[in-house]
Parts: structure tokens; C-alpha cells; sequence
């Protein structure tokens, strides 16, 4: 089964928008990535509910 999908954010930088693959694990995860656009590293937080539902904050890591 796969449970990554695709989700849309926003940079906190340069507002561009980037695709990132969310894997459906219930519960928190935090991570940090470059932006493919400027390079600058963003945390992502990200909670996913039992329904499968998920909320995604993208924040500045600096
Ligand atoms: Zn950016």
C-alpha cells in the first residue's frame, strides 16, 4: 500500500509553490528541506489525523 501522496505548499520565503510527497502516518512529523526555489531551508510540520486528513505548516528555520 502506499501511503505517500502529494500535497501543495507555499514557500515562507518566496511564496513559490512546491509539491511535497507527505507520508499517511498518523501523527507529527517535523523535517527540514531546502527550497527547490531559493535554497533557503524551510520547516515543514506535519500532522496527520485518523481520517486521513492533514495539516501542513511551513515555517521559516532561521
Ligand atoms: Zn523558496
Amino acid at each position: 500500500m502506499n501511503t505517500e501522496e502529494y500535497e501543495f505548499v507555499s514557500c515562507p520565503y518566496c511564496w513559490e509553490q512546491l509539491e511535497i510527497a507527505v507520508e499517511r502516518i498518523s501523527g507529527r512529523q517535523e523535517y527540514t528541506e531546502d527550497c527547490h526555489v531559493c535554497c533557503r531551508p524551510i520547516l515543514f510540520q506535519i500532522e496527520t489525523f485518523e481520517d486521513g486528513e492533514c495539516d501542513i505548516q511551513t515555517l521559516m528555520d532561521e
